[in-house]
């Protein structure tokens, strides 16, 4: 076998010269970004076409002959958030170093679900997440994981909740044993992973309660109190609740300090879903805003929204972290290794849902440190006031109404000059457009935005988590949105 024939392996001067050739195309991609169209308008049906419909290749196809042909496939077929122009739901543009980390991530390909496998990349990541809790200015003592985005990193907190507050025979016997209903809380403008961990954990989605808003989209703090009061009366156990921090559709983040007190008065896990908002505590003037986040339990953040991370990357982190080694710790004879609590080493295996896992924290722990905290702030600040220009430009034309503005979200409706229609008729009909725009914007590739619901009110909704993004881009969105605007009311009418 000393010199085996394979088909996989690449040798050194191929590799180098197909690796050369890539990185070209990809730093000509990379350039050129604000030239083409945020999203192909392809149909489903077209890029089948394209992509052809033949089976499995029984010989192999040259590497370089690959590459280059799967480069164009995706430069020309696909939508870029990494456009200056992409403002749709929460997906941010992708900081280039994050491209070279994962290359060299998956060079080395460690597996981080246990030290042994992984001695420096596990340090590494260790080390990436008490960066993160330092970012946002929680207590260094935070420990966590990395996973593989929000909803996983709210699962994998929701899970450590209940162990540490359900019933402690909970884990050998199962939810049926349990004769009370375990209860979680939170706003209506909360993320729909909510109601995934409540089906995946067995808990069902009515034990979701969905605590009404105020009239800032706050958790109303009243009813919250009142719906726990409720349920310990009918021999229910509560045992947490959600705060969001950064709510999908506007932006707001709830009152975090009082819903901690309300925790610790009832015994109950604080969770806060900042998956999007929560790098924003970094900012000095949003210190109220954030106030009571060193309260937490658990924090989910998403490194792949607002620090700029490629996808995929959350994590979760837990103030104490033990109660993660509580939940997902388990000691298989088939590993020989010394597990976290008893010897000097880490295993992330043991922290959540994963087994193996990737070294996914490389392109965060790069990306901290290239950027640096200042170097976040900045960006992070100029984000937030790019979303105040676009509210503010909105505000001042005819045309556009400013409905919302929080963080880096605002909302807006285009309303058509002379529009003769009153009450309910104007309503519906002002939501039709909207949603139409919305559809059309979407479609015709010169800009990307994406929709909210706010008050019965279609909006337009432009979230700014783009550092390619400037104060020309929110200037020409402004007029593209009027003139589409234009078309889609005209349209409308003729039908
Ligand atoms: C984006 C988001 C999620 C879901 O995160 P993914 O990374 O898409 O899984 C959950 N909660 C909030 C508040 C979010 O913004």
């Amino acid at each position: 076998m000393d010199n085996r024939q394979n088909s996989i392996e690449i040798n050194k001067e191929d590799f180098q010269k197909m690796g050369y050739q890539l990185i070209d195309t990809i730093s000509e991609f990379l350039d050129t970004i604000s030239e083409k169209p945020v999203t192909t308008s392809q149909s489903p049906k077209e890029l089948q076409d394209i992509l052809g419909q033949s089976s499995l290749p029984k010989k192999g196809i040259p590497a370089d002959q690959l590459l280059k042909s799967t480069s164009k496939l995706l430069f020309e077929n696909s939508l870029f958030n990494g456009h200056p122009k992409f403002f749709g739901f929460i997906t941010s543009s992708a900081a280039p170093i994050g491209a070279l980390a994962d290359l060299l991530a998956a060079s080395v390909n460690p597996n981080v679900g246990g030290q042994i496998l992984s001695p420096m990349a596990t340090e590494i990541e260790k080390q990436t997440i008490s960066w993160l809790a330092e970012f946002i200015g929680v207590s260094p003592s935070y420990g966590g994981v990395l996973v593989s985005g929000g909803n996983m990193a709210n699962f994998t907190a929701f899970l450590a909740a209940r162990t540490a507050k359900a019933p402690k025979s909970i884990k050998e016997n199962g939810l049926s044993n349990t004769t009370k209903q375990i209860i979680s809380y939170c706003s209506k403008s909360t993320h729909t992973w909510i109601d995934k961990a409540a089906i995946l954990f067995g808990h069902g989605s009515k034990s979701i309660r969905w605590i009404p808003t105020d009239t800032s989209n706050k958790m109303d703090m009243v009813s919250l109190e009142q719906t726990i009061k409720a349920d310990l009366k009918l021999g229910h156990q509560p045992f947490m609740v959600v705060g969001t921090a950064g709510d999908v559709s506007t932006g707001v983040v709830d009152n975090l300090e009082a819903i901690g007190a309300v925790c610790k008065k009832y015994d109950l896990w604080f969770h806060i879903d900042g998956a999007y908002g929560v790098p924003a505590a970094v900012i000095t003037e949003l210190k109220e805003t954030f106030k009571g986040i060193e309260k937490a339990d658990s924090i989910a953040l998403d490194p792949h929204k607002w620090l700029y991370s490629p996808l995929e990357a959350g994590c979760t982190l837990v103030k104490n972290p033990k109660h993660l080694i509580d939940t997902y710790s388990s000691h298989p004879e088939y590993y020989n290794f010394s597990l976290t609590e008893e010897g000097g080493s880490l295993n992330y295996f043991e922290y959540g849902l994963q087994n193996s896992r990737g070294f996914r924290a490389l392109k965060v722990w790069l990306a901290l440190q290239q950027i640096g905290r200042d170097g976040y702030v900045k960006l992070i600040k100029e984000d937030i006031a790019l979303s105040e220009y676009f509210a503010k430009l909105a505000e001042q034309h005819a045309e556009l109404e400013t409905i919302t503005q929080n963080l880096s979200i605002t909302t807006m409706r285009y309303i058509p000059k002379n529009l003769n229609l009153i009450g309910e008729e104007r309503d519906t009909y002002l939501n039709t457009l909207n949603e139409t725009l919305v559809n059309t914007i979407q479609a015709g590739g010169q800009l990307f935005l994406s929709n909210a619901i706010v008050d019965e009110k279609y909006c337009l909704r432009i979230c700014i988590v783009n550092f390619r993004t400037t104060k020309q881009d929110v200037e020409e969105s402004i007029e593209i949105i009027i003139n589409e605007g234009k078309k889609a009311h005209n349209a409308l009418l003729s039908n």
